[in-house]
């Protein structure tokens, strides 16, 4: 590719239409660049690309419309031949928008998150509101939300909902109750009838015949002779329903266990992981669609709080940890009596992504590396020792760590570390690596 063409192809491309500029974006490599230039809305031509959109602080709250009909999660239609038929409507979006420029965002992540779905459903003046589909495993999809968070696991997306409903920022209304498969919360279930004894599905059901003359009672296939039905207790032919005989219920026979009964259970059989659910056992969730009240468009313009009070902290302040000149005293003291230990001595370091690290300055990375120090601080034992080395890395002497111990310790520190900085949108990429090492004496 020459050169130009590089640079043209990270260049929006932006169209006029009487009072209608709109950004047209085919890669998301262009959207960096999108927040320098003026226009009213932004023609996505792959419908990914709206999340990304979402997802960007610049650019979140701009009007998205797909080229090609409806799509979920987008502002409306680009309608190449009547161009200008949205320009009302992304002239209003725009207005009611404009009461959050400049406004800063919480520097929490799930407050940051809340914010950003608060300030989308004022300036769209909609609802939250879930929508079937079978592209989702509950059947339903909550699009605003998804294309904001990084979360994509719609079972929290409804828990982080009902957690800001408490706190009053959205009235929910019910829309429907899904039932789900109790291992895999998948909704895509089969419902069969089965055996009450022993759940097998290969039942035989039968018609129970009452003979009124004799009062017999039994399966059709007693009756069953050729093309008539004979009593098997009296030998009368049977002919007509209601005068000679009556059909009071059904029968079921297990063919695995031959058991009898006229009740019959109900299984659902979950269609993606293949496990048997008893009805009683489903994870029964409810599905509402959220308003935005009051006290939810108070907050999503507020500024109280906005700073990264965490992330401000001085980290010589903190008790997380001791400081790096301290730990090299403590793990040499340590290291000449490790004879007492029986599992040695050995040394874990966490490396946070260079991508995350990399964005801030020194002071804001010590205040990450603190935080992050909290939450590692209660997984370990009161004697392991903690700091932050001249590397940026979290480094803590493990006293005493059997290979299982430090393993289960490693895997834990680092799936939760990793979903902080995730689920705070710092990085979609795997943002911490920790590393082991056995001290030598
Ligand atoms: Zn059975
Ligand atoms: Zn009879
Ligand atoms: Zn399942």
């Amino acid at each position: 590719m020459s050169l130009r063409r590089v640079i043209s192809a990270l260049r929006p491309e932006i169209r006029t239409y009487g009072d209608l500029n709109l950004a047209f974006v085919e890669h998301s490599h262009v959207l960096n660049a999108l927040s320098d230039f003026h226009f009213d809305g932004i023609v996505v031509k792959d419908p990914g690309l709206i999340s990304e959109i979402r997802r960007s602080d610049q650019l979140y709250l701009k009007p998205i419309l797909w080229e090609e009909g409806d799509c979920a999660g987008a502002d409306g239609t680009f309608d190449k031949d009547q161009p200008t038929r949205i320009t009302h409507k992304i002239q209003k979006i725009n207005e009611a928008a404009e009461q959050f420029v400049g406004l800063p965002l919480p520097g929490n992540g799930n407050d940051r998150l809340v914010a950003k779905l608060l300030r989308l459903l004022i300036s769209r003046s909609t609802p939250l509101s879930p929508r079937a589909t079978r592209d989702r495993r509950i059947g339903y999809a909550l699009d605003m939300l998804e294309n904001l968070s990084v979360e994509q696991d719609q079972l929290q997306l409804i828990k982080f909902l009902n957690h800001y409903t408490d706190k009053g920022y959205f009235r929910r209304k019910l829309m429907d109750r899904v039932n789900l498969c109790y291992e895999c919360e998948s909704g895509y279930l089969n419902f069969s009838e089965c055996c009450s004894s022993c759940e097998s599905i290969d039942l035989k059901s039968e018609q129970l015949i009452h003979h009124f003359r004799c009062a017999y009672i039994g399966p059709e296939s007693d009756y069953k002779r050729g093309e008539i039905l004979e009593c098997p207790k009296c030998n009368h032919v049977l002919k007509h329903i209601g005068i000679d005989y009556d059909k009071p219920s059904e029968i079921h026979t297990c063919m695995d266990c031959n058991h009898t009964s006229q009740e019959t259970a109900m299984k659902a059989k979950c269609v993606d992981c293949g496990r048997d659910n008893a009805l009683d056992k489903l994870s029964t969730h409810a599905i509402y669609e959220y308003r935005v009240t009051e006290s939810g468009t108070e907050f999503s313009k507020s500024t109280r709080n906005q700073m990264q009070p965490n992330l401000m902290m001085d980290a010589s302040d903190s008790d997380e940890y001791v400081p790096f000149a301290v730990y090299q005293i403590l793990r040499s003291h340590e290291s000449r009596k490790q004879d007492l230990y029986e599992n040695g001595l050995s040394e874990l370091r966490i490396s946070v992504s260079e991508q995350i690290l990399g964005s801030l300055n020194s002071g804001l990375r010590k205040g990450l590396l603190t935080e992050l120090a909290g939450i590692v601080k209660p997984y370990l034992k009161h004697q392991d020792i903690l700091s932050i080395n001249t590397d940026f890395q979290i480094t803590i002497l493990l006293l005493n760590y059997s290979g299982e111990a430090q393993q289960q310790l490693r895997d834990m520190l680092e799936y939760n570390l990793d979903k902080m900085l995730r689920d705070n949108q710092w990085t979609r990429d795997k943002a911490v690596e920790i590393s082991i090492s056995l001290l030598e004496s």
